[in-house]
């Protein structure tokens, strides 16, 4: 049989959705100039297919640009079609970005971080995700057992990986059922998303050729944990790279920049969350008690704070000032990696713009404190619905020039017909709906 080989220039969506159109490869030199045309209406394409009502009706067009850095090609051999594609930004016509194009969005805040404030972002997303069809033991946490079980799933996905230019930094079975985790090592700006997508595409590619099905979806069950991403970052000077996260003279050793842009992602978190965590069950997975993220606090080496300063390890004799950095937990894989790690930037350079004051480390769980004390603190309950968290992000002053008028007026209207699409549904049936959309 004749074959040829297919590549797809992606976006990943509002809904994080990885979607595009593919072209020969032979045609690839043309593509990188020319790009592919796309319509502004896909952007509304929910998550569980119905179009939320568009602005833009069946009018207009953009382009998919791609951006050759992000290729990834994992041949699964000769029976299957390779695993080729590359990311793309959605330009308008004239060649300047669309403005409803997420990762254009991450582009601008990355940007504002240097021009502003002389900053760089690196990151690293850690994915919590389901392997269908492991059978489901009881008392298998982090168990050798469960590990076995997988089967040639996690080494056939760490070769494909590798062929794809990245590398596992962790691969474990987690506390769930047929729960698993994967971390990547960290990247600089745009990349560290680029990065994400290619780690939950790929392992949605392994899966499907085990025969089996990898999902992100944010809680598999509303009685079980949920599926966290969580975003470990920490802020490089421009000009040299170097960490700029670490003070060893200051409160919990960090810097006051550093210090700053914590505290506009504190202030900023319930908002936030709706971009975050993006799913009406992502609310499901934060609840107190569940490992996740329930309140807009400050943890040091705390796995249930919204926002956790990590630990270091001073016995591996490598530079502290290096291993610093904080992890962001209140998000889920709902969220198209670029919104997610676009809305971080945004918040942090609130807290730069605004210079706000240095949050406190809360001292135990949020729930566990009076009122008044959470309040001395600053902190509140996150949303408990999706709802609930776009009616805060619509009101929330500080965010809306951020991401602009069209961005956000886009995204509320897709968001806000997904909330309604699940209305009817009971939470088992929200999840069952979630589980086979991501
Ligand atoms: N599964 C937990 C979550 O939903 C995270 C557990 C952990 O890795 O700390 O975020
Ligand atoms: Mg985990």
């Amino acid at each position: 049989m004749i074959r040829d080989e297919i590549i797809m220039l992606c976006t990943a969506d509002l809904a994080g959705q990885i979607r595009g159109k593919g072209f020969p490869s032979s045609d690839l030199e043309a593509r990188l100039k020319k790009g592919i045309g796309w319509t502004p209406t896909n952007s509304m394409i929910t998550a569980h297919g119905p179009i939320a009502p568009s602005p833009w009706g069946p009018y207009g067009d953009t382009v998919l640009m791609p951006d050759p850095a992000t290729e990834i090609r994992v041949d699964f051999g000769p029976e299957t079609a390779a695993c080729h594609f590359m990311m793309s930004d959605i330009m308008n016509l004239d060649g300047t970005p669309w403005s409803v194009c997420p990762r254009s969005f991450l582009k601008r805040m990355l940007a504002e971080l240097e021009e502003r404030h002389g900053l760089k972002l690196k990151a690293a997303f850690e994915h919590e995700f389901i392997l269908e069809g492991i059978e489901e033991r009881p008392n298998s946490s982090y168990a050798l057992d469960a590990f076995r079980r997988q089967g040639r799933y996690a080494e056939t996905y760490l070769g494909a990986l590798k062929a794809a230019g990245l590398s596992i930094d962790t691969f474990m079975p987690e506390y769930g059922p047929r729960q698993y985790e994967v971390t990547v090592g960290p990247a600089e700006g745009v990349s560290a998303a680029d990065e994400a997508v290619a780690v939950r595409e790929i392992a949605r590619a392994v899966a499907h050729n085990c025969g089996t099905r990898a999902s992100f979806t944010p809680i598999m069950r509303p009685d079980t944990v949920g599926n966290g991403v969580h975003v470990h970052f920490c802020l490089l000077d421009a000009k040299s790279g170097t960490p700029v996260n670490y003070d060893a003279a200051a409160k919990n050793n960090v810097s006051d920049k550093a210090a700053q842009f914590l505290a506009g992602i504190l202030r900023l978190m319930p908002a936030l969350t709706a971009v975050t965590a993006a799913s009406t069950i992502s609310y499901l997975r934060l609840t107190p008690d569940r490992w996740s993220a329930a309140y807009n606090n400050l943890g040091e080496r705390d796995r249930e704070a919204g926002l956790r300063i990590c630990p270091v390890f001073p016995g591996t004799g490598s530079d502290i000032s290096r291993q610093f950095h904080f992890e962001f937990r209140a998000a889920d894989a709902a969220a198209s990696p670029y919104l997610l790690l676009g809305a971080i930037v945004a918040a942090g350079l609130h807290g730069l713009d605004e210079k706000l004051d240095r949050p406190k480390v809360c001292p135990s769980p949020p729930q566990h404190l009076s009122e008044m004390e959470r309040e001395a603190l600053g902190i509140v309950r996150l949303p408990q619905s999706l709802e609930e968290a776009l009616d805060l992000f619509e009101n929330e002053a500080a965010l809306r020039p951020l991401f602009g008028e069209e961005l956000s007026g886009a995204y509320l209207a897709h968001k806000r017909f997904e909330a309604q699409l699940m209305q009817e549904l009971s939470p088992e049936a929200q999840c069952e709906k979630y589980g086979l959309a991501y």
